[in-house]
């Protein structure tokens, strides 16, 4: 018998999605992947090497728990340079890959009773993460027209005295959403009034398009920097996902907590791959703008193909490599005798006969649009945008 923990959880639906799509693919049907939460870059060459040397260096054993040094100190630089920050080596910890990062916050922050404000749409592991501890996720509803912002006043009515955090996830991965300063300011001022923590996953913080600029909460002031912990991480800014590394920073109490919880799990993050790390953060940055401009070019030419498909609309972004377009006005439209009724089904209908894999946008708690990854050829966007656009003028509309 398994435990009530375990039963309660699900798979990653976005894990899900993209091996069904590589199944298909490596089954020799053409599918376009816009499934995918990773960065098609290759790591840049210099990274590689770093870790090349660390093998050939015998740099082959246990580290500090919570990273070596240098890398530490390295994050410590980005924070300073990157976000206006401060923090002592004792704040930071390294663990394998942000996502586990967040994992320790969980494990060292909640308890049964405690609830965990959760801004929806949200990405798919903090629910989870939070059910695990046997804490209470609260699902506060945002709205594009609000740009998929949470307003002080949403937040503010769901604040109780069991509230023990909010998560923050700016930009933002289902949405490409990134958090203004007014409203930045208002939910650190209900933070520290109301004395909860403030998790700020900003894994998508090099990836911000225009005029727009990645602020972190956490650098605002003395009062809120107590009361936050910020997640970051390598995948996303260097292409990275496989070499699993992540961060957080935070008060020196809580960074001890999970220091101590991951000491007793996985013990320190890759001993090569942290290595690597100090050279992705210390090394030239000129891939993470190639890349960014890249993201940029195919960001613009996928909101101007989408909104040309009739029944869906799509905001365009400030930030990550997603666009969330609606496409609850397709439901209710039939193909053969289905009706396509559901995010899920319209993820369904496509992957089948659009050969186009994406993400529906239930999996993220919102039901009424699809979350497309546009981390792939512009060729491929091309492509998958013109299955898209057939597939919706095959359907049967709602009678
Ligand atoms: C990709 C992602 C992560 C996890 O990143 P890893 O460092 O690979 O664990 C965390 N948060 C969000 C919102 C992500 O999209």
């Amino acid at each position: 018998m398994l435990s009530a923990r375990a039963q309660k959880i699900k798979p990653s639906p976005t894990l899900a999605i993209d091996s069904r799509a590589k199944a298909m693919k490596a089954s020799g049907v053409d599918v376009i992947n816009f499934g995918v939460g990773e960065p098609d870059f290759d790591t840049p060459d210099n990274i590689k090497e770093a870790a090349c040397k660390a093998i050939r260096d015998g740099f082959t054993k246990y580290t500090p728990v919570g990273g070596i040094d240098p890398l530490k100190d390295a994050i410590i630089k980005k924070f300073h340079v990157d976000n206006g920050i401060t923090y002592q080596r004792e704040e930071i910890i390294v663990s394998c890959g942000a996502k586990h990062s967040l994992y320790n916050v969980a494990q060292a922050l909640y308890g049964p009773g405690d609830e965990v404000i959760i801004p929806s749409p949200y990405w798919v592991s903090y629910p989870d993460q939070v059910l695990l501890n046997d804490a209470k996720p609260v699902f506060v509803q945002t709205l594009e027209k609000d740009s998929f912002m949470l307003k002080p006043e949403a937040l503010e009515a769901a604040i109780t005295d069991r509230t023990k955090s909010l998560i923050l996830n700016s930009p933002s991965n289902p949405t490409g959403m990134l958090y203004d300063k007014k409203t930045l300011e208002k939910i650190a001022e209900l933070a520290v009034r109301h004395n909860f923590y403030v998790i700020s996953d900003e894994i998508y913080e090099k990836l911000v398009y225009g005029n727009a600029a990645h602020i972190s909460i956490a650098s605002l002031h003395d009062e809120i920097k107590a009361r936050t912990i910020v997640i970051n991480g390598l995948s996303k800014s260097h292409a990275m996902t496989g070499w699993r590394l992540g961060y957080a920073a935070g008060p020196a109490d809580v960074i001890k907590a999970m220091t101590n919880i991951q000491s007793q799990s996985t013990s320190n993050p890759t001993s090569v791959t942290q290595k690597a790390a100090v050279e992705a953060l210390n090394g030239p940055q000129d891939f993470v703008s190639v890349m960014r401009s890249e993201f940029d070019r195919r960001r613009t030419f996928i909101v101007r193909g989408l909104n040309t498909i009739l029944g869906m609309h799509c905001m365009a972004p400030n930030g990550a490599f997603y666009v969330f377009p609606h496409t609850a006005s397709i439901y209710g439209s039939r193909f053969h005798n289905k009706t396509v009724a559901s995010s899920t089904d319209f993820a369904l209908y496509l992957l089948e006969e659009a050969k186009v894999a994406l993400v529906p946008g239930d999996a993220f708690g919102d039901d009424n649009y699809l979350r497309i990854s546009y981390a792939t050829s512009l060729e491929d966007i091309r492509k998958g945008i013109e299955r898209i656009r057939q597939a919706v003028q095959n359907l049967m509309p709602a009678t």
